[in-house]
This record gives structure tokens, sequence and C-alpha cells, in this order.
């Protein structure tokens, strides 16, 4: 189909990003968001949550290698895995490549999503139905609070902090998160942008910071994200991040991989002095 519609993320009020729409797969409204799926020229499908990209097919992998792959390689055996979010099903895919993973838990709060990219993106959603996946259709917030396991990786694979996703971002949160944890347990969340949201970040590295004893950020380039850098919080009990990493665990894994890599794993968490000097007091990159 010819079609002349494009959609534009608009970011505040000062920038919009534009994609060229072939056509519209499915749109819906469910209590916490609309949710759109389209096809798009240049882009492949794209998951949009109350009009902003969540994923596209051309650069999901980015996205969801470094969420997963970062954690699950510093972690020297993660067995129990938690994803909160992550509705488009990408980061439960990766995760469920690691043999090591016995079981993984995703609590997402809202079935539209899941729904939905189940029927149009196969690419992100095809592991969703995997016998290691428990699939929660609930909120994050009160799971963490209610959960007796302990995990060995959480990962907060959410939108940006609004709506339902706003508590995501909070104190609160990450203190059940601490609980939750085994003693050598880390967690990794959506972080945002250093270009355009250094603000959030700040203030979710100060949650984080009052709660670990260790906290890191670290980046990732993508096409669809305002900026282009986006980032990951990285907050763990023990594990370093770039000191832990065990090379051979990457290189024999036998996993192969279109974004991560083990130089890239520790690259990630150098950061541009205008981030460094932003977040300065809040992390322990250097
Ligand atoms: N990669 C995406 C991004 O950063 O743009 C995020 C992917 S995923 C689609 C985010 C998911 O978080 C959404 O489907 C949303 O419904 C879910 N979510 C938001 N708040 C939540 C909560 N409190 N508990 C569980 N899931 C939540």
């Amino acid at each position: 189909m010819n079609s002349n519609l494009w959609i534009e993320e608009k970011f505040e009020d000062f920038l919009g990003l534009k994609f060229k729409v072939e056509k519209v797969l499915f749109s819906g409204k469910s209590e916490y968001q609309t949710v759109d799926i389209v096809e798009t020229k240049g882009h492949g499908k794209m998951l949009l949550n109350d009009g902003l990209v969540m994923v596209t097919e051309r650069d999901e992998f980015a996205y969801h290698d470094m969420i997963s792959h970062v954690p699950l390689f510093t972690h020297p055996a993660p067995k129990n895995v938690l994803i909160i979010g992550g509705g488009d099903g990408g980061t439960a895919r990766e995760v469920l490549r690691h043999c090591s993973v016995e079981k993984c838990t995703m609590v997402e709060i809202d079935s539209m999503v899941v729904d939905a990219c189940k029927e149009f993106i196969p690419q992100t959603a095809k592991d969703l139905d995997h016998d290691k996946l428990t699939l929660i259709i609930g909120d994050g917030v009160e799971f963490v609070k209610n959960t007796t396991e302990k995990f060995d990786v959480i990962i907060v694979d959410s939108t940006d902090p609004i709506g339902p996703a706003q508590p995501l971002f909070g104190e609160a949160f990450y203190r059940d998160v601490y609980d939750c944890l085994s003693d050598d347990g880390i967690v990794v969340s959506q972080g945002e942008s250093s270009w355009y949201a250094l603000d959030i970040q700040q203030s979710l590295l100060t949650v984080l910071n009052a709660v670990f004893p260790q906290t890191y950020l670290y980046s990732f380039s993508n096409l669809t994200y305002p900026g282009g850098l986006w980032s990951f919080t990285f907050a763990t009990k023990k594990h370093h991040p770039i000191n832990d990493l065990d090379v051979n665990r990457v290189t024999n894994s036998g996993l192969s991989f279109d974004y991560y890599n083990a130089n890239l794993h520790s690259a990630a968490f150098a950061l541009p002095n205008f981030v460094r000097n932003g977040l300065a007091g809040l992390i322990d990159n250097d």
C-alpha cells in the first residue's frame, strides 16, 4: 500500500521524530495507555505506547542485547531472572538464550501490549510462551512488594516515568527490588536519555544510590529514541560490571549477537564528560 501517512513522536515541546507509516496494524486503548503497532517504511514494525516509540524491528536488538546481556554476563551464574514491563517480549527473548537461566518471570501490567505484540511483532514476542517463562499480567510494583522469591538479576524494562511506570523510578520500589534480589543480585533499568533527560537520570541514580552499594550508568546507540544515545542504570550488591566480567563466559556461551560483545560491555560504561559531570557523585563508573 502506498500511503502518505507519517507519525510524529513529540518529545516535550521542542522536538519531533517523524516516521513514514505504510500500514496501521493495530490500534487500541487499554486501561493504562494507547497501544499502536504500525508497519513503517525503513524501520519495520513499530510499537508505540501513548504515541511514544517503544520498539522497532530495525533496531530493537541494540536495546534488548544491552539491557539483558550486560547484567547476565556480569553475574557469574544467573538462574532466576525477573523482568518488570517488557511487554513486547524482546528482553525475555534475550534472557532465555542464557543456558544458566532456569526460570524467568515477567510482570507486565498491560495485556494489550503482550497480545498485540504476539500477533503483530513475533520478532520480539516469539518466546513469550517459552516453558521457562512465567508471564504475569500485573503491576511490577506490587509484585516486588509481595514476592518471597529471590532473583539473581532484575531487569526493569519500563516506559518513561509517567502513568503506571512512575513508581518504577521511586525509592520505595527499589527498596523492594533490593529485598527480592539474591545476596549478589543486580538490577538494570531503562535509564532514559543523557542528552534530554539528565534530570530523570539524576533522580533515578539518587534513588539507586540510597539503596545499593554500587551504582553505574551505561549507554548504547539506537535509531529511534530521541537523541540516539540511550542509557541503562546498573545497581549491584556485589559484582562489578567490568572487573567481574569473565570474557570466557561470553566466548564460551556459543551465543552470537548483533550489538553486544565483550569489548562493548566494558566500553559502554565509559561515559562522555557531560554525562560524568552531570552525574558526579551518583555513579561509580570511574
Ligand atoms: N523498550 C521500551 C522503551 O524504553 O521505550 C520499553 C518496552 S516495554 C513495551 C515497557 C512496558 O512497561 C510497557 O508495555 C508498559 O505497559 C510496562 N509497564 C509500565 N508500568 C508498569 C508497571 N508498573 N508494572 C509492569 N509493567 C509496567
